[in-house]
């Protein structure tokens, strides 16, 4: 057994097992990415679900301040209607009015050639296309089947591409449907692979509700393997049952190396009952960090202190364990 008063001992001198820890570390971290992209999503996939209208002027706010803290790729809002979902009425307005800080991506959701009018008239450089890997989910969440959506989504890239505007697509529902529970991964691969043959420059793979375990998101990876680039990936894990941080590096372990995440964690889905948002992009920046992976110039206190803002704002817990940690022993500190 390993104790304090062994290793005072001297048995196991400190020096000795640093050093085992940090060969062991280096051989293992040498077959994961040495970088990550972090696609923010908090502004869109999280206020989207939240049921009272944010107002347009905090969510321009929130969006700046979560640039200032140095990530890189934020997706701003959705072009969709306002009649699916109202709390996104505001679309043209928040596009227009964030600071657009050079080298910052600001990708926008778009349902259709009609959302993607409405994004390039606001100016967008990158849109992000949406399929689901279950043909219910497709019906309840597009109106329309998978076959359908991808002959859609066909249009509005080729329309995009007309206008130099990248294309990235998601693919939901990846482990399992609120409606149809599993789902065959050759189901995601024909999604994933017509999203990418239509000229997606990447696929985010979805746990929408998150049910999924690194089981699932390695049967997932390993079917898509022989078919896709790795690079062409990224993963989207909500946290809703405790399983998007190992998700994630099961993902790494398979060579994905973009991660979506959420502000402390916000969001949902409307048509799963409990589900909670993505992974908190705090925990996901704090575990990739420790593991020696660059994740870009974020600067974590200034996050978490964004994330914690935000919750106040809107009545909600911080669902990310790094920022109520930091939290909690910062109240620990005030009170020695
Ligand atoms: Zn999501």
């Amino acid at each position: 057994m390993w104790t304090a008063s062994r290793h005072k001992a001297g048995r196991f001198p400190m020096v000795a097992y640093r050093s085992f820890s940090t060969s062991v570390q280096k051989d293992w971290s040498a077959s994961l990415p040495s970088n990550v992209r972090i696609v923010e999503v908090g502004p869109r996939d999280g206020l989207q679900n939240e049921k009272n209208f944010v107002p347009t002027r905090d969510k321009i706010k929130l969006i700046d301040k979560l640039t200032n803290t140095g990530l890189e790729t934020v997706e701003v809002t959705s072009f969709i209607s306002p009649k699916w979902v109202p709390q996104l009425a505001d679309a043209k307005e928040v596009f227009t009015s964030i600071q657009k800080k050079p080298g910052v991506r600001y990708p926008v959701l778009v349902p259709n050639l009609k959302g993607l009018e409405a994004a390039l008239e606001a100016g967008a450089k990158e849109i992000a296309i949406f399929a689901a890997a279950s043909e219910t989910f497709s019906k309840k969440n597009l109106n329309c089947s998978i076959e359908e959506s991808l002959d859609r989504f066909r249009q509005v890239t080729e329309e995009a591409k007309k206008h130099q505007v990248s294309v990235r697509g998601y693919v939901s529902c990846v482990a399992g449907c609120p409606f149809e529970g599993s789902i065959d991964a050759e189901q995601v691969v024909r999604v994933t692979c017509g999203l990418l043959e239509m000229g997606c420059y990447e696929v985010s793979l979805g746990d929408t509700i998150g049910i999924g375990t690194p089981g699932d998101f390695h049967r997932i990876l390993q079917a898509l393997r022989p078919h896709v680039s790795m690079n062409a990936l990224a993963v989207h894990c909500h946290d809703t049952r405790g399983t998007a941080l190992a998700n994630i590096l099961t993902a790494l372990q398979y060579q994905v190396s973009v991660v979506d995440a959420s502000v402390a964690g916000l969001g949902g889905c409307p048509f799963a009952p409990g589900a909670t948002g993505n992974v908190a992009t705090e925990d996901v920046i704090y575990m990739l960090r420790g593991m020696g992976i660059d994740v870009g110039p974020v600067d974590l206190s200034a996050l978490i202190a964004v994330g914690q803002e935000t919750c106040q704002l809107l009545g909600k817990n911080n669902n990310s364990k790094v920022a109520v940690a930091s939290q909690a022993s910062r109240v620990r500190r005030a009170n020695l």
